[in-house]
């Protein structure tokens, strides 16, 4: 039988094997385990790429978050907005920081924070925006730094999900006060642990963010102020370094496998491809598709030796998490419809063309029956 994984880790780590292997070696070598020229190379190298002032390494792409409103002085009594379907750390982190989570619904079409409600949600307490670009695709920046623009709020860019997408030619995370990044090992840029980081062209924001995360401390044991321990850690910085000089080529792969999806799902009625933004790179960290059978058809695949995920089954808002805050699922109607349609497909660099047309032949055994 034929197998599909939802993702191969594996496979990228045999492409590029060597360089990871001397990455990990040489920070043993040198014991460069915390701090040091392997986390600077990194940052400095990630930062040169999105062509930004900053890049403040932290120990996970949830971190990146918290520290960043901690940073914009959000806390209680304040209102953080962001989107009713993403991952839990969009709204976690807001929670966190003592301020409440205000939730709006998604774009129809692209999944994406619906840019049509932002302006209704905004209230005197509002303290920053958090748009999440989502599956690797981008919102739209031009809406929201209007809106945000003109009542004079901070938008912190959630990139978890959107290494290297772009809108209008700018890089997703360099649009808002700050980019926020998970290098989650299955994140399009994945370390081999937990890692994250923040990006921003704000030199006072940066320098804040930096010193909070290391203990309020930017020189040994003089600490102006107390904060946490978000470090990345040595070997996930080399380990970062050695895949960056192969991420744009990777990028470029997710989205030739979408386009051939798209070319060989277009034609079945009972699927709903997933759109791309006009003016915008999608950098398809997942292909999601809508289908009314959803949970017949994951059930097929899996017999069939192919792995599916849904992102996310539950929208944020209609969890027991969020119980508190009293909403009805028809607050959020289409989130509250997609989470029983959407299904997220095989999707990674190293996916063949012959596994994805394997795929959509047996989507389509699935739709004959
Ligand atoms: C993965 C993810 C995060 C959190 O990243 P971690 O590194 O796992 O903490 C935050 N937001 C979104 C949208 C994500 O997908």
């Amino acid at each position: 039988m034929n197998r599909v994984p939802f993702v191969d880790l594996k496979a990228q780590y045999s492409s590029i094997k060597s360089e990871i292997d001397e990455a990990i070696e040489n920070v043993i070598t040198e014991t460069a385990f915390i701090g040091g020229k392997y986390v600077t190379r990194f940052e400095e190298e990630f930062a040169s790429l999105y062509g930004v002032k900053h890049c403040i390494s932290v120990a996970n792409g949830t971190d990146s978050l918290y520290i960043l409103m901690k940073m914009l002085n959000i806390g209680a009594g304040d209102e953080v907005i962001t989107v009713a379907n993403s991952w839990i750390s969009s709204s976690e982190t807001i929670s966190q920081t003592g301020a409440r989570p205000v939730f709006i619904d998604i774009d129809p079409q692209f999944y994406t924070l619906n840019e049509e409600l932002l302006e209704k949600a905004i209230t005197p307490r509002t303290k920053a925006i958090i748009p999440v670009h989502l599956f690797g695709q981008v919102c739209d920046m031009d809406k929201i730094m209007k809106i945000a623009n003109r009542h004079s709020i901070p938008v912190i860019e959630d990139c978890a999900q959107s290494h290297f997408s772009e809108f209008k030619g700018e890089k997703a995370g360099s649009i808002g006060i700050a980019g926020s990044f998970s290098f989650y090992p299955g994140k399009n840029l994945g370390a081999y642990g937990d890692a994250g980081c923040i990006i921003t062209n704000n030199d006072e924001l940066a320098l804040k963010c930096k010193m909070y995360a290391r203990h309020g401390a930017l020189k040994k044991h003089s600490h102006e102020m107390e904060g946490i321990n978000s470090r990345l850690d040595g070997i996930q910085a080399a380990i970062l370094s050695a895949k960056l000089p192969h991420i744009l080529d990777w990028t470029e792969k997710r989205i030739n496998n979408s386009v051939i999806y798209n070319n060989l799902l277009i034609d079945n009625p009972h699927v709903v491809l997933p759109l791309v933004r006009p003016d915008s790179k999608h950098t398809f960290h997942l292909y999601v598709i809508k289908h009314e059978k959803r949970d017949a058809l994951a059930e097929y695949l899996k017999e069939k030796g192919i792995e599916t995920a849904i992102h996310y089954p539950v929208a944020l808002p209609n969890m027991k998490a969020y119980q508190y805050l009293n909403h009805k699922k028809s607050d959020f109607p289409v989130s509250s419809a997609n989470q029983d349609k959407i299904l997220s497909l095989p999707m990674y660099p190293e996916l063949t063309k012959e596994q994805i047309e394997y795929v959509c032949n047996c989507i389509k055994e699935f739709d004959i029956k």
